[in-house]
């Protein structure tokens, strides 16, 4: 084992999974190679559940937070590595923690490969663990092939976001005549100003979401500058600005709520508690909130006040009463029954609000409500999936909440949209054929390829979520 540790993972289902963690020590964090450089180890041969908690290496000069870890799978009662996903996985070491030998070319390599080594950085304890549960639910769910995608369309956002900042088609499309990407990979959009507050907001979402297993911090400088641009945009009464459609707002709101539970910094919990107030004095009388300009709550900005309610309270954050209360009643005013859900309170059925509906319900209805929905909604679960993205970032997430090893429809989802990202040329990364990707039937019309792209990273990341 030489300088190796075993650091044992706290949630007992990833322990009797037999995670194991080896961490090896290298001071700079650097990108250099050399003798003393740690190797990848990854094993998938059974060793039982012999998972150990012991203490920093004492030969180490390492503090106790490591920077540059290893990842060995051990695989005690499920089927080992697929070739392919042992070299994903090994990859994904090289790219965000440790050195390693060359492995085999890819197709990702290009684009991740253009995004600098910063200088190293302390990953917490906490963020350790995390970044290790989420890799044993992608061995679980055979998805390791996902990091590759995710890290490659991120390559591509950092590229392609402006200077100062924001993640919108027409920056993009500057930043490729810089680069000299001929064709470009984006066309100026005529609405692409309107969507910059969303887009940057999806794109701090999935860098947040990437942020544990970026051990080193190569996306760190892309994610503070989207998150300084949406900070600047809040206005005095808490608010952001929307254009036609509130969530650019609400968006805002949730990628600042993620940062401030992953910081605990101080000015973005305050930016989030003025934003929720914001949205407690916006709420309809029917608890929930308008799309457009509507004097009623519609369960697609409702669902987004949701997520961004769940990202306050994971940073501790105290909820206004009137969002707490509304929240359950406006879902429950648009609920027809199993797992079908009306637009509006009082509504017909649409079915394309399903997923979003079961969501919104799983997060804010009490225990024993959800209870009684559970059967619906797993029966929701086994119908096919949705193919756009909007529905289907709602409903891979309930798959991947209620049934954890993410049914094989479910995974074919995402395998069918990692298919569809670019992997060749200047876009590589990109997510381009917005026919096959619309975001969604009911709105986000015309978006462009920046917040397309932010957006199936988003999706690619709920595989990434704790079983
Ligand atoms: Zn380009």
């Amino acid at each position: 084992m030489g300088r190796r540790l075993v650091i044992g993972v706290a949630a007992a289902a990833v322990v009797a999974l037999g995670l194991l963690a080896a961490s090896t020590g290298r001071g700079d964090g650097g990108r250099a190679r050399g003798p003393g450089a740690p190797t990848v180890a990854i094993d998938d041969e059974p060793s039982g559940h012999a998972v150990q908690r012991v203490g920093h290496d004492p030969a180490s000069s390492l503090p106790a937070v490591d920077t540059a870890p290893t990842v060995r799978t051990a695989v005690a009662e499920t089927k080992p590595l697929s070739p392919a996903d042992r070299e994903a996985l090994e990859r994904h070491e090289r790219r965000f923690g440790a050195d390693g030998p060359e492995g085999p070319p890819h197709w990702s390599d290009s684009v991740v490969g253009s995004v600098a080594w910063p200088p190293a950085r302390e990953q917490s304890e906490s963020a350790r663990q995390r970044r290790l549960e989420q890799l044993e639910a992608l061995r679980a769910r055979e998805l390791l092939g996902v990091l590759d995608a995710i890290a490659a369309g991120l390559a591509w956002l950092k590229g392609h976001q402006r200077p100062d900042g924001w993640f919108m088609d027409s920056g993009a499309a500057l930043r490729c005549v810089e680069l000299g990407h001929a064709p470009p990979c984006v066309a100026p959009a005529d609405r692409s100003a309107e969507w910059s507050m969303a887009g940057t907001a999806l794109a701090v979402m999935a860098f947040a979401a990437f942020r544990d297993q970026d051990v080193n911090g190569r996306f760190e400088p892309a994610l503070a500058r989207g998150v300084a641009c949406l900070r600047a945009k809040q206005f005095a009464d808490g608010g952001f600005p929307s254009g036609v459609f509130r969530a650019s707002s609400t968006l805002s709101l949730i990628a600042l709520g993620r940062m401030a539970a992953a910081t605990g910094d101080t000015g973005l919990r305050d930016a989030v508690r003025r934003g929720l107030a914001c949205a407690a004095r916006e709420a309809a009388p029917d608890g929930g909130y308008h799309y457009f300009y509507e004097p009623f709550g519609d369960l697609r900005e409702t669902a987004w006040i949701a997520l961004a309610v769940e990202e306050a309270r994971k940073a501790g954050i105290e909820v206004p009463e009137a969002v707490a209360e509304g929240l359950p009643r406006f879902v429950t005013s648009a609920w027809l029954g199993g797992h079908r859900f009306a637009r509006v309170r009082g509504g017909a059925e649409w079915s394309a609000m399903a997923p979003v509906g079961i969501l919104a319900g799983l997060l804010v209805w009490d225990d024993g409500r959800r209870a009684d929905v559970l059967p619906d909604f797993r029966g929701w679960v086994a119908e096919p999936p949705p193919t756009r993205l909007y529905p289907l970032y709602h409903g891979v997430r309930v798959a991947a909440h209620l049934e954890p090893d993410m049914p094989q429809p479910w995974r074919d989802a995402l395998l069918g949209l990692m298919r569809a990202q670019e992997q060749s040329g200047a876009a590589t990364g990109a997510w381009r054929d917005l026919e096959a990707y619309p975001l969604s039937e009911i709105g986000y019309v015309g978006v462009g390829v920046v917040h397309t792209t932010a957006f199936a990273v988003l999706v690619l990341e709920e595989a990434l979520r704790a079983r």
